[in-house]
């Protein structure tokens, strides 16, 4: 219990004092300046290439999403994430020395080169990413969870990190074993996450970018509108799952773009009558 105790407070306090460090100490291994820089220039384009030209600058929830982007990627593990996830690791491996087990790894990475080492964690990372997110959309409690995401409907670059706080603990929680497995830890890898931000911002930007043939493999705005459309093809519960990659939908049949049109409306069934304030998105699941 002690224990218990311990850790929380040093992940609190811990966290306070990086978050403090980011913003005082711009550096280049920064992400307060890395998600603002990407946020800026991603921005940017859609200022000077805007693919819905109607489209408001200051769009339809253009500030709660700038709040959610700050909120999941930094007070969310201040005030809470931080916490639990380093309970939970020391709680796992207990357990898994208690019957014996010293470590996970199946296949050691940490000996490959370390660009490998990038490539191997941004594929695998993503597949299982992919995996999850159509989980999200399969499971009718998850789904509750991930129709905030869906409540999008107006698209632009922030609109990427509005979702409910629980997606960020079951996508660490059902993607930690799996990464451990294969001997990533939690270690931090840097490049991979701006890689990941940047790509995300972009696939919900207000800009026509499909990157020539390049779209079999890299998710893009155009491709991703369509996983937000209202409608979708008959019997399915979603289509477009990738996250950085669009390779696994084009591999598992489950791309879909019948048209370009950049107005396609968005959401899903019921979307007028769901919430529409960061305090009531948070609640909603956990009562429907
Ligand atoms: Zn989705
Ligand atoms: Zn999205």
């Amino acid at each position: 219990m002690a224990d218990i105790l311990t850790t929380i407070q040093q992940s609190y306090s811990g966290y306070f004092n990086y978050l403090k460090n980011e913003i005082l100490y711009p550096e280049w291994h920064n992400y307060f300046y890395w998600l603002l820089g990407i946020s800026l220039a991603v921005w940017l384009l859609e200022l000077l290439f805007p693919w819905r030209k109607q489209q408001a600058v200051f769009r339809k929830d253009f500030w709660l999403d700038g709040f959610y982007m700050f909120f999941n990627f930094f007070l969310f593990s201040l005030v809470g994430y931080n916490a639990i996830s380093n309970i939970a690791v020391g709680l796992f491996n207990n357990a898994l020395s208690a019957i014996g087990i010293r470590n996970l790894v199946a296949i050691n990475v940490q000996s490959y080169p370390v660009w490998i080492q990038f490539a191997i964690m941004f594929i695998v990372a993503d597949f299982i990413q992919w995996n999850i997110h159509r989980l999200l959309h399969k499971n009718k409690y998850l789904w509750e969870f991930h129709k905030v995401h869906h409540s999008v409907e107006q698209m632009g670059f922030a609109a990427h990190l509005r979702f409910h706080w629980m997606e960020t603990v079951i996508y660490k929680t059902l993607q930690y074993i799996p990464l451990a497995m294969i001997g990533f830890g939690i270690q931090d890898f840097f490049i991979v996450h701006i890689v990941t931000v940047a790509l995300g911002h972009l696939n919900h930007a207000n800009i026509n970018l499909t990157y020539g043939p390049l779209k079999y493999i890299l998710n893009n705005p155009v491709m991703h509108l369509w996983h937000h459309a209202h409608h979708l093809p008959k019997g399915s519960y979603g289509m477009n799952f990738g996250l950085s990659l669009s390779l696994w939908d084009y591999l598992f049949k489950t791309a879909y773009i019948p048209d370009t049109n950049p107005y396609e409306p968005l959401g899903f069934e019921g979307i007028e009558k769901f919430p529409k304030t960061f305090i009531k998105h948070g609640i909603y699941p956990f009562i429907k």
